[in-house]
């Protein structure tokens, strides 16, 4: 259900000739910058190999590397023995939190209604098979089932005003044995619960045309039933991994005790294979393992992959909360790649939480402009890994092409749609200015002290990015 309506509105999308940004070409990287670099720009960017990134995504996108599954599994095996092959000690740090399994059914009868339905489901809504009368109930409001007899009916409810999870629970308090939202504008209804909770009952959407048909019919037959399945729905404990390889600095003499951490995100959503989003980021970090490897260092360098980013960066999150203080304290950059290869996205941006220069934009703009001749846009943006770090009071900001391309989430999201010239540029860029901080002699004044940031929870979500 869920890959029907996504094709749907992507095909409504193209039809309309909206969204579809042009190619990006990006400018050839090897000719016109090297006076400007200096020895240590190009011994950090020497060994990328832009064909091993190419390979990593070819590998990591063949199917979906949705949290918790076996895929994802796979995806940490991969890069853990990626990892170790360069010769890194690699930490494999599982984690549990509450996961949500798609419904693999989910069906609306209404006896009498002309045509076929198309009910979506809720993310976090139960299974059930329902079959009762229907009842009106304006929008859901414990006042709008004051008005009506709702008990042991499915409740007919427009979308507005409060959350999806508030209607539901209003009917089911009022009694209520089954919910249809049906949107309060054009095009379908995809939602979430925002988590579970025990009084849910069955819950399907409905677009605005349909839920307006059975309210017509209902009109001319009060009496009017409506049966709903969902089946094979469910909430429950997941486990997800990050992995993380170190890089010690080479001369523990000249170890100044300060990380950096490059990170991205290897889980996608369900259905799309995930060649942007994102194995791009994750092969990008991998390759800056490899290629950085024998650099002559006096700073830490992390390169993290994290899993369930896209369910609320749950793996990022607990891995900047299980750090003791004296850790959070040590890391002094947190360079996160996510989407950093799409040939049908739009230029390269680094992003910080807040929308302020730090240590991480500060360093990108100025490796970016020895390379290209032009320090990479920066931009505002939460709704990926890095949020976690800057909540912890770490400079933190993400790399990613803008605008989104139209295959963001979707099953297109395929290697055919990735730039070498892209994922080259954004290695090169980040090599550049992690190597700028992390080279020996480098004597940096020291970073202010760190302190915790507020974040509104919408930076939680990678689909705010829109
Ligand atoms: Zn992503």
């Amino acid at each position: 259900m869920k890959k029907k309506t996504i094709a749907f509105s992507l095909a409504a999308m193209l039809a309309a000739g909206a969204a579809m940004p042009t190619a990006v070409i990006a400018q050839p990287v090897a000719t016109g910058y090297q006076e400007a670099l200096d020895q240590f720009d190009q011994k950090a960017i020497r060994k990328i190999d832009v064909d091993r990134i190419y390979n990593h995504i070819a590998t990591l996108s063949e199917a979906p590397r949705v949290a918790g599954t076996e895929v994802e599994n796979r995806a940490v095996d991969y890069l853990k023995d990626e990892f170790e092959s360069y010769g890194y000690d690699v930490e494999v740090q599982p984690f549990t939190y509450t996961g949500y399994t798609e419904p693999t059914r989910i069906e609306l009868n209404v006896p009498g209604l002309e045509g076929d339905l198309s009910p979506g489901n809720f993310t976090y809504g139960v299974s059930g098979d329902v079959t009762a009368g229907l009842v009106h109930a304006g929008i859901g409001s414990p006042a709008d089932f004051d008005r009506v007899d709702a008990e042991g009916k499915i409740a007919v409810v427009q979308r507005g005003e409060f959350s999806f999870a508030e209607k539901v629970i209003n009917a089911s308090e009022a009694g209520a044995a089954g919910v249809i939202i049906y949107n309060n504008g054009p095009g379908a209804l995809n939602g979430t619960l925002g988590g579970h909770d025990d009084r849910y009952i069955p819950a399907v959407s409905l677009s605005q045309e349909q839920g307006q048909a059975l309210l017509e019919l209902l009109e001319a037959n009060a009496s009017a039933e409506a049966r709903i399945i969902v089946e094979g729905a469910e909430t429950g404990e997941h486990t997800s991994h990050n992995v993380i390889a170190t890089k010690h600095p080479t001369n523990k003499k000249k170890d100044t005790g300060e990380v950096i951490v490059i990170g991205s995100h290897m889980d996608s959503v369900p259905g799309a294979p995930g060649a942007n989003d994102n194995a791009s980021g994750t092969a990008v970090t991998l390759e800056l393992a490899r290629a950085m490897k024998n650099l002559p260092s006096d700073t830490e360098i992390r390169f993290a992959s994290f899993g369930a980013e896209e369910l609320g960066l749950i793996g990022s999150h607990h891995y900047v909360n299980a750090l003791p203080d004296e850790e959070k304290d040590r890391i002094i950059a947190n360079f996160n790649l996510d989407m950093v290869g799409s040939r049908d996205a739009g230029d390269l941006i680094v992003a910080s939480v807040d929308g302020e220069p730090n240590l991480v934009t500060e360093l990108t703009q100025k490796a970016s402009e020895k390379l290209n001749g032009e320090p990479t846009t920066r931009g505002r943006s939460g709704s990926s890994d890095h949020v976690p770090f800057h909540q912890a009071g770490i400079p933190a900001a993400l790399f990613i092409h803008s605008p989104l391309e139209p295959w963001y989430h979707t099953p297109q999201d395929t290697l055919d749609k990735i730039s070498k010239e892209k994922l080259l540029d954004v290695a090169e860029i980040v090599a550049a200015a992690v190597y700028d901080r992390a080279r020996f002699d480098n004597q940096n004044p020291k970073e202010k002290k760190r302190s915790e940031a507020h974040v509104p929870k919408e930076a939680f979500f990678e689909q705010s990015i829109r």
